[in-house]
Formats: structure tokens, sequence, C-alpha cells
């Protein structure tokens, strides 16, 4: 058994703060959480490992519930694979994995572009990375944003990976079919788009509506049958209602709830979990192509006016950054932009903890320091909730741990 002694611990399910306490992990899992009083100290004459972290915060291990790991940029030549080896290709993505996981980050729930290769790699121990929550393919309509088609009107003619399919389908027997072909892969969570985004091509816009209201409702249920969640990427507009009102699992983005406000309520009496990225606007409004850029600036302020209502109106927000087109590594910088919006710094934290693990249906074993959770650790030098943005800061870290064990922490290798 290992022992932590002295830290201050941050519950990440609750609001509960516990200042100088002993935390006991046997095995991966949290064994027991005691007072790092006098009376306690007999009980470290046993243990195996004793790390003196007086003066430390321990917190949950980090959860990003909107990840796409294995891209790299926004450009087409990228996102089709064509620019260098696939087996290079596949090494960056390694590394971004063992980066992110020294990070902090313990789980990561990606939302399309990472095969189910890279997760029996981790669960099988030879490569070290966060516990992976796997959407592999994003499903939408022919058009809609996952439907990569190159301005000169082709679409991609390679079969990359047959473990990533193509996941555009319209109708109820290919999305039948499609759901099928993803859970073969691998798939935990089935991720579609109801509108387009800020990246997406020009004519299909932020509020501009992708799949019928038959269709989301199809694979809502053919989904739950499968007992997959379903996670949506929807902006605004028709189709932001339409998945709301037939009740998928989680929005990600949401930049324009605040327009409909009924629907703020419907999310909060449903506990459906608003994701809201605002890592991603704040890369495109600086760095992506002029149309992209536009359609970020503009939705910027509703965003934040969404996001205000949505905490006024007590529904579930989590993390995640859409990290993918741009720097991998920095997740924390969604908790930070949570912050500079108007979030606690303890919400924020649950936000990237307790309440990612419900996001996931995982609060039962990580998220939360609580007996009998697993082991997943972030130990920082300096407390979080006095200035968020330590959780950026590499040099802040103290210790990471993923299952009990001990993540060495190298020097940044991407
Ligand atoms: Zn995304």
């Amino acid at each position: 058994m290992k022992a932590f002694v002295g830290a201050d611990l941050i519950n990440g399910s609750t609001d509960v703060i516990q200042k100088n306490h002993i935390l006991i992990v046997d095995g991966a899992n949290i064994h027991s959480i005691i007072p790092n009083t006098d009376e306690n100290q007999d009980l470290l004459e046993s243990m195996e490992e004793i790390y003196n972290v007086q003066g430390c915060t321990i917190l949950p291990g980090l959860i990003d519930c909107h990840e796409h790991v294995a891209s790299k940029n926004y450009e087409l030549i990228t996102r089709w694979n064509l620019d260098e080896p696939a087996s290079t290709t596949s090494i960056r993505t390694f590394k971004v994995l063992e980066d992110t996981l020294q990070s902090g980050y313990t789980s990561i729930r990606d939302a399309g572009g990472l095969d189910y290769g890279y997760k029996l790699a981790i669960e099988e121990g030879i490569w070290q990375g966060p516990r992976l929550i796997l959407a592999i393919s994003i499903m939408s309509q022919t058009g809609g944003i996952g439907d990569r088609i190159s301005g000169s009107g082709h679409i991609n003619s390679i079969i990359n990976n047959p473990l990533l399919p193509n996941a555009v389908v319209d109708g109820e027997e290919q999305i039948q079919h499609k759901l099928r072909e993803l859970v073969r892969c691998g798939a935990d969570v089935i991720k579609i788009a109801t509108t387009g985004g800020a990246s997406s091509r020009q004519g299909l816009g932020p509020r501009d509506t992708s799949f019928s209201r038959s269709e989301v409702r199809f694979i809502i249920d053919e989904s739950t049958r499968l007992n997959k969640k379903v996670m949506c990427h929807a902006l605004g507009g028709p189709g932001l209602r339409v998945c709301i009102e037939e009740g998928v699992h989680s929005i990600e983005h949401g930049c324009y709830l605040g327009e409909d406000p009924d629907l703020l309520k419907i999310m909060a009496e449903s506990n459906m979990f608003l994701v809201p990225t605002f890592t991603v606007y704040d890369y495109h409004k600086q760095y992506s192509a002029p149309h992209v850029q536009e359609r970020a600036q503009l939705l910027i302020d509703k965003h934040r006016q969404s996001f205000e209502l949505a905490m006024k109106n007590d529904v579930k927000i989590v993390a995640g950054t859409d990290a993918g087109g741009f720097v991998h590594g920095d997740n924390a910088r969604e908790l930070e932009l949570l912050v500079e919006n108007g979030m606690s710094p303890l919400n924020a934290i649950k936000a990237a903890t307790g309440v990612a693990a419900e996001c996931l249906t995982m609060e039962d074993t990580i998220g939360s320091l609580t007996v009998g959770h697993k082991a997943d650790l972030l130990i920082m030098k300096e407390d979080p909730l006095k200035n968020i943005s330590i959780l950026r800061d590499r040099n802040k870290i103290k210790y990471v741990f993923k299952d009990g064990n001990n993540i060495e922490l190298s020097k940044r290798i991407i």
C-alpha cells in the first residue's frame, strides 16, 4: 500500500475539501482517507511507500470529455492521411496519449478519429495513456460535418483504416447498419452531428440542420438498444432543438442555447450534459480559415451568454477541449476558460472530474477521491482553487497516478 501524507484533498464529485489528510492507495484503488493526526501516524508503519505531499493539493485525475486525440490539424490532406506514412502518424498519436496522461488527464472521451487499437495498447500495458472512451467516427448525414469532401467535390476514395468506418449515413437502414459497425469497431459512445459548426465547410453553418427528427429519434433508440449513449455536436437553430427534445445524452458546443432558453430547462430536467468546448473557439477565432474565424468571432458572445444561462438553470456542465486541430497536451486550458467565463474554480474542477465521470457514466469508479474508486490522482504543488491556471503548468505537477501507478513525468514530447 502507498500513503500520501499531508495534502489537501479536492473530492471532485462533492464540494468537500479535506485539509491535511492521509490518502491510502491499495493496488489500483483508493483504500482509505483519514486525517493526518498524531494518532493516525502508526498506520504509516505498514506502508510500502510513503509520499510526503505536505502543502500539495490532490485532485482526482482529470477528464476531458471531448477530444480528438488522433487529429493533428484542419488541413484536408492531413485529415485524409495523405501527408505522411500511417506508421509515423500513429507514433505521433501515441506520443499525444502519453503526453496527455503526463499532464494529469487520466481519462479522455475521444469524439471521433481514434481507433480501438490505441485503447487496446493502453489496456494491455504496452503503452501509457489515459483510459479511453471512444466514439470511433462522427456519424452525420451526407454533407454534414463528418462528410469531409474536398473543395473540388471529390470524396476520399482511399480507405485509410477499416477500424474507422466512414459514418456518413442517410435514412434508418444506413443508420442501423452503421451503428452496428461502429460498435463492432469498438465504439463506447455514439457521436452524431445535428448542425454544422464553426469549422464545417462554407454553406454549413452553426445553425444549419443535419439529420431529420425521425433520424435522430431512430439513432437514440437504436443506440439505447446497443447500450450506448449519444453525444451530439449541435451549436444552434432547429438541429439543436431536435436533439435536445429527442433526448441525447450530451450536447457538444451548444453555443446558441441562449437563443432557445426553454431548451436549457429540458436539459436540466433530463440530466443532459453540456460540453461547451470554449478552447476550440478560442483557437478558431484567431488562427483558422477566414470563414471559420468569422463564425467563431460571431458566436463568442452568444456562447458566453448561453453558458451563463446554463449555469443559472443548473445544467450539468462538463469540460472538453475539442482539441485535435490545434495543440494537444494543454487540456486544462478549458478549465481556465470556464473560470474566465464565470464558473467558480471548484465547479470548473468538478466539470473535469466528478461531473465529467457522470457524463461518461463512470461515476462509480473515477472522477472522485472516494474510497473504492480508482487511484487516478493529480498531485499539484500548489492549490488550483487559488489559481486555476497552475493546472496548465507542468512545473506545478508533483505526481500523476493512474490506477495506482506512478506515471513518470518526462520532458514534453510533442
Ligand atoms: Zn469535436
